[in-house]
């Protein structure tokens, strides 16, 4: 049964779930006076060369070599058009256990929505952190954005800003 004094969530707080009323009302206040992209344009002005899948290859690649030097080699890097939705816009990851006979074989991918080939570098770079920092904890837990952290001090401001994004270009205005 829905109350009629409840309203629906607005736009910002289905992209910011759990974030604090306040920011949440600031993020809808930018969108409605149209200045949420101008905002984002600002702030993140430097973009990335890394469009095909073999430059994201090398990009994960070179991160994974300086902050996770032991975790074990990925099976596939790639952009992924099929990923669009929130939840799966901050990428991909999957640790497959397959049977081989008696051998345990795990494959290990990080995929990340095409649409990052045209965003900002600083959010490729956070998205890229995100799988990273799944190769060694699953869930989304204290140690897992400790891990995010180390690799990106910034990164909490980063998936803030990312999720704002993700709003501005999903519903452009
Ligand atoms: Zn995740």
């Amino acid at each position: 049964m829905t109350s009629p004094h409840l309203a629906s969530p607005s736009l910002a707080a289905r992209y910011l779930a759990g974030y604090p009323p306040e920011l949440i009302a600031q993020a809808d206040a930018m969108y409605r006076e149209g200045r949420l992209a101008d905002h984002l344009a600002r702030r993140y002005a430097e973009l990335h060369e890394v469009r095909s899948d073999t430059a994201l290859f090398d990009y994960v690649q070179a991160l994974k070599a300086r902050h996770l030097r032991n975790a074990p080699p990925l099976n596939f890097v790639g952009y992924d058009a099929k990923l669009r939705v929130l939840q799966q816009a901050l990428g991909t990851h999957t640790r497959r256990t397959q049977v081989q006979g008696a051998k345990l074989k795990t494959r290990r991918e990080i995929r990340v929505a095409t649409l990052f080939k045209e965003a900002p570098a600083a959010l490729l770079h956070m998205i890229v952190v995100h799988e990273l920092a799944h190769l060694r904890e699953l869930e989304h837990n204290k140690a897992f954005y400790q891990l995010c952290q180390h690799m990106e001090p910034d990164y909490f401001q980063l998936e803030f800003d990312l999720r704002l994004y993700l709003m501005a270009m999903e519903h452009p205005q």
